[in-house]
């Protein structure tokens, strides 16, 4: 009989410590966690503050009494491990609800300590309620607090995952609502052209977004920024991001990787073989940025534990390397993203093109059929998929899960367009958006035309560049770009000799399908320097409307439409 003890009790250390069960019924299984929960959904935490989730203890999925019945594993709650004695194999807890301490010995010890929010010593801190969202005692705390506080505004510092669920969720629970974010975008795994689809939907349903504007303090009830601005609130949400929890590892001697991850192999063997470690603690090895990379999800830390429990028990391990497919809701927005997005690509000197498409997810006579904007990005000049986003009100989960399965079967454009993926109107199109992402990337890689962003159309303008548009009167009628020329598809061939041959000429539709076949007809009849606009006005529409709105510039459309 072996002896394995597990420190942290929620996604890798419990799945740890269920896969050590499945794999032995001799062996003694004892799991650590100084919280008072084994086991409880992090997930589902922002889904507590508007009553999805109706009461806090149903966020706990797995009490230490199942476990010992259930698993026969010993799950001491309220325990902490202090220290780590190598020589001896054996590690110091001490019981938090009596303060004795007690030694345990091992044979294999796996650390899954996560990783805790951080809280910078913003100047002032003391003086305003701040809470931050990691377990289930974190939310019911800060749910107390609203209760009793009623705050007329919640601020929530950080635009990441859980920043902006906590922001849906408060919106939906009546609170009003401001979001700071430092950076230009929230959700920094989505490129500036995407998300902006989401700063929309995040003003559209209340949120007051502020991006590019620091924290630099807080006074009572109220939030200073930056740029000068004040925010009366009277309970802050940080929301900034987390630190591994590796002081366990360090004081241990165990190596340590940068932004304080604990070094493991690619068996999770930390450089004490004896000693595995999972989950947010650790840095994963990401095969498209060739490097080392924090991942905080909660998929990759399950992964991590089974492969751990096979690695004790003599299973081999394979270590594909994580590329990080993630997805979140945002109001009546999916959003997903897998791989590589375009600045980092742009930062790790990859030559690369991308196809950006706004087709129907479903068969348009649906009654729930929705435009889905995606982006896929591919190396030139092999055509190997990097990354992709997906943005819509339907299903983007399926297409981007298509993509991380393309990605890590090392697969190309060419791929894509082949896939033979499944089809019934309610479900999405016979050539599906993956499909069809598929096309247009191979007609990008084969210079079958050139594509301009539509964030370079502002520029454009003030240059007096020469801008098409081929959509209908109707729709022109409806909202255009101030400046633009109009020639319907439908009178194309009859106008085209208004069109100027020597310079540029850029094109747009509404989603950049038509406009695609306005240039093969100016290709072939001799143009060269036609570019379509990837997105088209729609694309074009969000990529302004927020900006547009935050800054007070003028609009270079006639009206938005996004209909
Ligand atoms: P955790 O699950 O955090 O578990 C670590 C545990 O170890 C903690 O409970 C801690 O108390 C305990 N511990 C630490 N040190 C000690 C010690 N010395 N002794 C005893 N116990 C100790 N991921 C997704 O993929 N999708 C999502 O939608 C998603 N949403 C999220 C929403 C929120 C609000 C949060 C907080 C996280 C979310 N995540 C999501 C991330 C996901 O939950 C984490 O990546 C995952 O839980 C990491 O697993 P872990 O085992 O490394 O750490």
């Amino acid at each position: 009989m072996k002896k394995y003890l597990v420190v942290g009790g929620v996604a890798g250390g419990a799945s740890a410590a269920a896969r050590l069960r499945r794999l032995s019924e001799e062996d003694q299984i004892i799991m650590f966690e100084k919280g008072p929960h084994v086991s409880f959904s992090n997930c589902c935490l922002p889904y507590y503050l508007s009553g999805t989730v109706k009461k806090a203890e149903h966020l706990v999925l797995m009490s230490p009494e199942k476990f010992d019945r259930q698993y026969n594993i010993e799950a001491r709650v309220n325990h902490e491990v202090v220290s780590i004695d190598r020589e001896t194999k054996s590690i110091e807890v001490k019981n938090l609800l009596t303060a004795e301490t007690y030694q345990e010995s091992y044979d294999k010890l796996i650390l899954s300590p996560g990783a805790r929010p951080v809280v910078p010593p913003i100047p002032g801190i003391e003086k305003v309620n701040t809470f931050t969202i990691r377990n289930v005692l974190d939310i019911d705390r800060l749910q107390k607090s609203i209760e009793t506080i009623k705050p007329s505004r919640i601020t929530i510092v950080g635009g990441g995952f859980i920043g902006i669920e906590a922001a849906e969720n408060l919106v939906e629970a009546g609170h009003a609502v401001t979001l700071v974010e430092s950076l230009p975008q929230v959700l920094n795994q989505f490129d500036l052209e995407m998300v902006q689809i989401l700063h929309k939907e995040l003003i559209d349903n209340g949120v007051d977004l502020i991006v590019g504007d620091r924290v630099s303090g807080f006074d009572t009830h109220e939030v200073i920024l930056e740029s000068g601005k004040t925010i009366a609130s009277e309970v802050i949400i940080l929301s900034i991001g987390v630190a591994p929890e590796s002081e366990l590892a360090k004081e241990a001697g165990l190596k340590i990787r940068s932004r304080g991850a604990i070094w493991v192999d690619h068996n999770y063997r930390t450089s004490d073989p004896d000693i595995y470690a999972v989950g947010d603690a650790i840095q994963v090895y990401n095969p498209l940025m060739r490097d080392y990379t924090m991942l905080a999800l909660a998929g990759p830390a399950q992964k991590q534990a089974r492969a751990v429990a096979n690695h004790i028990h003599k299973i081999p391990v394979n270590y594909p390397g994580y590329i990080g497919s993630s997805v979140v809701k945002v109001f009546n927005y999916n959003a997903a993203s897998t791989g590589l997005n375009e600045r980092t690509v742009r930062e790790m000197g990859i030559e690369y093109d991308y196809a950006y498409i706004v087709p129907k997810d479903k068969v348009g006579l649906m009654p729930d059929s929705e435009e889905l904007h995606f982006k896929l990005l591919f190396e030139e000049p092999t055509g190997r998929i990097i990354g992709a986003q997906a943005i819509g009100r339907g299903n983007v989960d399926k297409r981007i899960d298509v993509i991380a399965t393309a990605i890590t079967a090392k697969a190309t454009i060419d791929h894509l367009k082949d896939l033979e993926l499944c089809y019934a109107p309610p479900f999405g199109t016979a050539k599906d958006v993956v499909n069809m992402a598929g096309y247009v990337a191979s007609n990008l890689l084969h210079d079958a035309f050139q594509h301009i962003p539509a964030s370079r159309i502002r520029e454009l303008l003030e240059n007096e560049a020469y801008i098409l548009d081929v959509r209908e009167q109707r729709e022109w009628d409806a909202g255009h770009i101030l400046g633009a020329k109009h020639i319907p598809l439908s009178e194309f061939r009859a106008r085209m000799n208004e069109i100027p041959r020597e310079k540029p000429v850029y094109i747009h539709c509404r989603s950049g399908q038509r406009s695609y076949n306005a240039i093969l007809i100016l290709q072939h009849n001799g143009y060269r320097d036609v570019f379509n606009i990837s997105g088209g006005f729609v694309g074009l529409c969000f990529n302004e409307y927020f900006t547009d709105k935050m800054t007070g510039r003028d609009s270079i459309v006639s009206e938005y439409d996004f209909k």
